[in-house]
């Protein structure tokens, strides 16, 4: 049998779980923390989420490619009159 072993902190992952689950518990924390911020502060870049919540640059915006997150980044406000 193979062991497999998670990809971020390197633990063995038992062969009958799909991922490692103290990571996929870190994550679902950060991207809580990161939804609700970008609830808060719907026009916030991944900069700004990263200097604020101290999560990683890279994870919001995986989170935000995995399509679980929406941002809104610099949209011009155009009304129409
Ligand atoms: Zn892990």
């Amino acid at each position: 049998m193979k062991q497999q072993f998670c990809e971020q902190c390197g633990l063995p992952i038992p062969l009958t779980e799909s991922g490692c689950k103290s990571c996929a518990l870190e994550e679902l924390d950060e991207y809580r923390i990161v939804r609700e911020y970008l609830r808060l502060h719907p026009n916030s870049n991944a900069m700004q989420i990263a200097n604020t919540t101290g999560i990683s640059i890279s994870r919001i915006l995986r989170y935000i490619k995995n399509g679980s997150l929406t941002m809104v980044n610099d949209m011009p406000n155009r009304r129409n009159r």
